[in-house]
């Protein structure tokens, strides 16, 4: 089984805490934007499956829309230089858009996203970021609904991968450097 791969360090996150958590954003998103209807991103590829579960807590007449952009760096580490791969179907003017993070490091992509996005001149923009790091942010980014807090350690599981790997396990687990 995939958990059992030396690769796969201890769980930080079960299921269930993971399930529990997305439903209670779900609900404080939903009170939120109550009569709006948010057009919901979800960055690929490491928010899809916060993304597709997030979205069926959300009470909310929404659309969703995917974006998709690469750092270069090695597999743990990004560079901070960023760049857009895929960018959105439509236009974001005018609209209640929340960006839908797997998780927020040093910063540095989320902050290249939401210059990037207030650009187009959307009616409001908020960030819902599954994880967050603080120890390692380089720019202060404000993140308007966050999961949970990680230590300083690089994680996989629940959509995030290491060399594309691990993105379906059903927790977050750390990475065994030392297998
Ligand atoms: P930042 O630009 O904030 O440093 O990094 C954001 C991106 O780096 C995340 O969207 C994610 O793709 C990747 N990343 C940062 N920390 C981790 C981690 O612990 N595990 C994995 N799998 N990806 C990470």
């Amino acid at each position: 089984m995939l958990e059992r791969t030396p690769a796969v360090g201890r769980i930080l996150i079960d299921k269930t805490r993971i399930a529990d958590r997305v439903r209670n954003l779900g609900g404080e998103i939903s009170r939120d934007y109550e009569g709006k209807q948010p057009l919901v991103v979800g960055v690929l590829r490491g928010a899809v499956v916060f993304h597709a579960d997030l979205i069926r807590h959300l009470e909310l007449n929404l659309k969703i829309d995917f974006m998709s952009v690469a750092s270069y760096g090695s597999a743990t580490d990004s560079s901070g230089e960023v760049r857009l791969v895929k960018d959105l179907e439509s236009s974001i003017l005018g609209l209640d858009v929340i960006l839908v993070e797997d998780i927020v490091d040093t910063g540095l992509t989320l902050d290249y996203l939401l210059r990037n996005l207030k650009n187009r001149r959307p009616a409001s923009l908020r960030v819902c970021s599954l994880l967050s790091k603080p120890d390692r942010r380089r720019v202060e980014v404000s993140v308007d609904y966050q999961g949970f807090e990680v230590p300083d350690q690089f994680v996989v599981g629940y959509g995030l991968d290491f060399n594309q790997q691990f993105r379906n396990l059903p927790h977050v687990a750390l990475l065994n450097r030392d297998f």
